[in-house]
């Protein structure tokens, strides 16, 4: 099988290549020497790399097909963390060898969560070397509807979605740091290996949220990103972190470690005007979303507390992080 057949018989699908918009945005897919898209008017063009390297970013033995998925959702959640629409995606694969089965079970995680969000597969590049895959997305968003950092208020609520900390507890039991049930580790180690983007969430927090971030470097890391780009302080109430049954069950200094500091959550974390609160609580009434209120925006530049005016930064979490294989 040369270069050609192997991305016919694994990187070739029916691309959902028409999204919400009827007009077709793909003009030349693969194979010619670039892609040719069609940019819908009135909206702008939003993009994003993500690279992950086996032993760094995912241990070895990730399945093949969990790395289809993680390689493709963590672009993706850059893609919500901005409010985008996602619509063409490439990919760039490095491969210590051709091997059919790997490739197959690689093939099938990317291409369920591509139709999932009907993201359409435009080109790439297939190289020979230590296994590494690099994604780029590209989204669209209304003109200057893009959600950034630099947007947060004083007032302003601090919210996230879904539990945190999963990710850093199922990578700390697949490397036998941390004993959890069965199912818990179960549980757990899908939250590592199958992070799932929050695009359907952020369609409705982008008309909402005054900045948002996706936390993939631990929440008080990722927090950080938005008091620094909207020169502003927080304060977060721990006690309404959520966590996940699993999490619940453990040490509670542990578990709140994770949930502070440990990666690869995906989950996203963005600030709403409290007028804007109620209205927006409503919006967010829908199946499978869950969203939680963590603290409040203040004008303490530089400053992250807890309720009781203790300084997170200096609390001692950040050795709960899953930084082993990032
Ligand atoms: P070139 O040498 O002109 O860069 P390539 O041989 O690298 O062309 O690629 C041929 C075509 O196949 C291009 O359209 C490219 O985008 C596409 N392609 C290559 N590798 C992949 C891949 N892993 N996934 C999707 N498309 C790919
Ligand atoms: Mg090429």
């Amino acid at each position: 099988m040369d270069e050609f057949d192997l991305i016919e018989t694994y990187f070739t699908w029916e691309n959902s290549s028409s999204r919400a918009d009827s007009e077709d945005t793909i003009a030349v897919s693969v194979g010619d020497d670039a892609a040719v898209l069609n940019i819908p008017p009135n909206t702008q063009l939003v993009t994003s790399t993500d690279t992950l390297v086996s032993g760094v970013h995912f241990p070895e033995n990730t399945s093949a097909e969990a790395i289809g998925h993680k390689a493709l959702a963590v672009n993706l959640s850059d893609l919500a963390a901005m409010g985008a629409k996602p619509a063409w995606f490439t990919l760039a694969l490095t491969l210590p060898e051709i091997d059919y089965d790997w490739l197959r079970e690689f093939s099938r995680g990317l291409k369920k969560l591509a139709q999932q969000f009907q993201i359409a597969l435009v080109g790439g590049d297939t190289t020979r070397g230590p296994l590494t895959i690099s994604i780029q997305v590209m989204g669209i968003v209304d003109n200057n509807q893009a959600l950034l950092r630099s947007g947060a208020i004083a007032g302003d609520k601090v919210y996230v979605t879904g539990t945190l900390g999963d990710a850093a507890a199922g990578l700390d039991s697949v490397i036998k740091n941390l004993n959890l049930s069965e199912d818990d580790k179960d549980y757990c180690e899908q939250r590592l290996n199958y992070p799932q983007p929050r695009l359907l969430e952020s369609d409705t927090i982008r008309d909402y949220a005054t900045s948002c971030i996706d936390i993939s470097d631990g929440l008080l890391q990722d927090i950080t990103h938005i008091l620094k780009a909207s020169n502003k302080g927080a304060e977060l109430d721990l006690s309404s972190i959520p966590l996940s049954q699993a999490l619940s069950k453990i040490d509670k200094n542990q578990s709140l470690g994770y949930a502070l500091s440990g990666g690869d959550d995906y989950e996203l974390l963005f600030t709403i005007p409290s007028e804007a609160e109620s209205v927006f609580l409503e919006k967010m009434q829908q199946p499978g979303y869950q969203i939680t209120c963590i603290g409040v925006i203040n004008e303490l530049y530089g400053s992250l507390v807890d309720t009781e005016g203790n300084n997170l930064m200096s609390k001692g979490y950040t050795h709960f992080s899953g930084k082993a294989f990032r």
